[in-house]
């Protein structure tokens, strides 16, 4: 956008002023529809996620073998569901703002394989990428036992074919490691915000690993062009990719197990609140569209992101989606949460998932460390600061008549609401830099 139509755009609305003064924003959306009348604009299905499931089935005797600690779960990547009633009452004084119902933690931060909400989406697509290839080469039927791919013959055919992607870190270290285990060649692109720690661990592994000096946009165009020029070269585009999207959207039918399994009921009358931290949409998006099948009308989902780096709000928001960048008004997309730092929102996701949200919200770095604190002292759970994004929506959700009255929210059904955050990473990070994140807590 040229720099006249910004300045319009900022002059018809407080709401960017206040994302450019880095000022902790809430917006709730006043858009949102049913479930049906929002799927067309998905263009993905409940057909498409049945799928995904399918190949996972598929490749879980593969994983268990490829990745033994995925064994005790039969070689399903799946989080645990856990209840967090200290941090609850922790929030709640700490912020004088009560959170009506109960809380939990989804520890998507303590994955196998990778630590992060990535081992779905990433791994996903890969297995996809390699289950192809087999099949067109006749080294694999559907009916076959996956754990034939581990074979010296499988695995020297996966490396004549090489797979690229451009990340801030954890993408990468998902992407990385199961291309690796497969028998790719695999190239990440790493951008500046990306941590040492991460990069060291890829390159332990035979993952070539190219650092950039900018940010995540340059380092997914960098990855893409790579591959451009080579025909055995597979790019996962973050910004784009349906299967990515898809590999995240079976959390859902899984959370609803999980629910089912600790008697939590989710209808009309016991609504289910979900707070899902943002980076390019990718992760968030395929999530909380899994949700959406699973729960309906009843499941309310909202994003949130570092006020430095609001690239979704700011899409959806103004209906620019990938036309807009935070940089273009002049936010700098620098945040110690490296997993959300995104100055361009994928446009597939906003346009998909915009009448699916209600709402999206920002906070300051100073809040994720102390959220990220908070959950040490009270729970002994530690995450990475992007993980503690999710953990500012309750308060907010709970604090606004504006978004009661939008949703036709009752107060009765906010005592029986169910508050899900999602922890997004942090099972992985190494001691000594842990230590340095909770010494940034400072409550
Ligand atoms: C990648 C990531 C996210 C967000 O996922 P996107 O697909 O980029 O939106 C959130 N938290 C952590 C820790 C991540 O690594």
């Amino acid at each position: 956008m040229n720099h006249a139509d910004i300045q319009t755009l900022i002059a018809r609305s407080p709401l960017l002023r206040q994302l450019q003064n880095l000022q902790e924003t809430s917006w709730f959306n006043p858009q949102t529809t049913t479930l049906a009348e929002a799927l067309p604009y998905v263009g993905l299905s409940q057909a498409d996620v049945e799928d995904a499931h399918a190949r996972l089935a598929r490749f879980a005797p593969w994983l268990k073998e490829a990745f033994p600690e995925t064994a005790a779960a039969g070689g399903i990547i799946e989080s645990d569901l856990v209840a967090i009633p200290a941090m609850q009452r922790r929030l709640a004084a700490q912020f004088s703002q009560p959170i009506s119902g109960r809380l939990w933690l989804k520890k998507d931060s303590h994955l196998p394989i990778s630590g992060s909400i990535k081992a779905r989406g990433g791994i996903y697509e890969v297995l996809t990428h390699a289950e192809k290839l087999a099949l067109q080469a006749g080294l694999l039927t559907i009916d076959d036992d996956y754990s034939r791919l581990l074979s010296t013959e499988c695995r020297q055919f996966f490396s004549q074919y090489s797979i690229a992607v451009g990340s801030t870190g954890n993408l990468g270290l998902s992407i990385g490691i199961a291309s690796a285990r497969i028998g790719f060649k695999v190239t990440v692109h790493m951008s500046a915000d990306a941590r040492e720690w991460k990069k060291a661990r890829l390159r332990s592994h035979g993952v070539t690993v190219v650092e950039y000096a900018e940010d995540y946009g340059v380092a997914v165009e960098q990855g893409r062009r790579a591959a451009e020029a080579d025909p055995n070269c597979f790019f996962i585009d973050d910004e784009n990719s349906r299967t990515l999207f898809l590999g995240y959207a079976v959390a859902g039918q899984r959370l609803k197990a999980q629910f089912i399994q600790q008697g939590i009921s989710v209808d009309e009358a016991h609504p289910l609140f979900v707070y899902l931290p943002c980076g390019v949409g990718g992760g968030p998006g395929g999530v909380a569209f899994g949700l959406k099948l699973a729960f309906g009308d009843h499941v309310h989902c909202f994003f949130a992101e570092p006020t430095h780096s609001p690239c979704m709000l700011l899409g959806v928001y103004t209906g620019l989606h990938d036309e807009i960048s935070v940089q273009e008004l002049g936010i700098d997309n620098i945040t110690a949460a490296d997993g959300l730092a995104v100055g361009r929102a994928s446009g597939f996701v906003g346009r998909a998932m915009q009448r699916l949200l209600d709402g999206l919200y920002t906070l300051d770095d100073q809040t994720m460390y102390n959220l990220l604190g908070m959950l040490a002292q009270e729970e002994d759970i530690c995450l990475e600061p992007s993980a503690l994004a999710g953990m500012a929506g309750p308060q907010r959700v709970c604090a606004s008549q504006e978004y009661h009255q939008l949703q036709g929210l009752t107060p009765q059904q906010l005592e029986n609401a169910t508050h899900v955050v999602w922890a997004t990473g942090g099972g992985m990070v190494p001691e000594a830099e842990m230590t340095q994140y909770l010494s940034k807590g400072q409550l």
